[in-house]
């Protein structure tokens, strides 16, 4: 069974003012991450809205600037983007989508083998996650179309990582 992981659809992420908006690079991939949801929903497959949400004073912000903080307008999902009741939301703390997180029992008890990412930023929660992915034996599909960074040189190598490295698929 397949599934899609849609990966910090964020406000703080993708509005233009978001707190740690990655620019319009972020905007471009909407259309086709709509486009995606809506195939695999016709398909029945799972759709699973990986979303930062963190604490106030979270670690992470010793790095970045604060974002996605829980409760927050900045840490819904933007409103492009139509999620169902039947969409399982994960909420995370960190890059990864399956670090402290149901996420990979839910896929199991789905019989869920093979996930197709999109979402930013390509070389921080995409990769991160798909590392995990990879780790735990999923087949891991990237959207190169689907997915973005703020920094296209860290996007380039991240997908290329994600190739040779990790074995993912780039389609
Ligand atoms: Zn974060």
């Amino acid at each position: 069974m397949k599934a899609l992981l849609v990966i910090d659809m964020l406000k703080d992420f993708i509005d233009e003012k978001g707190a740690l908006s990655v620019g319009p690079v972020g905007q471009e991939i909407i259309p086709f991450v709509k486009e995606k949801i809506g195939d695999f929903r016709q398909k029945g497959y799972p759709i699973i809205f990986i979303c930062d949400n963190h604490e106030k004073d979270d670690k992470e912000f010793d790095m970045f600037p604060a974002h996605c903080i829980a409760q927050t307008a900045g840490a819904r999902i933007i409103e492009d983007l139509d999620v169902k009741d039947e969409n399982k939301i994960i909420k995370k703390r960190r890059y990864s989508a399956f670090f402290g997180t149901d996420l990979d029992l839910y896929l199991r008890e789905k019989g869920v083998d093979e996930l197709f990412l999109v979402g930013v930023c390509t070389n921080i929660c995409v990769l991160y996650t798909a590392a995990d992915a990879r780790n735990l034996a999923y087949k891991v599909n990237i959207y190169k179309d689907g997915v973005a960074s703020f920094d296209e040189k860290a996007h380039e190598f991240a997908l290329k990582e994600a190739k040779n490295t990790l074995g993912c698929q780039l389609v």
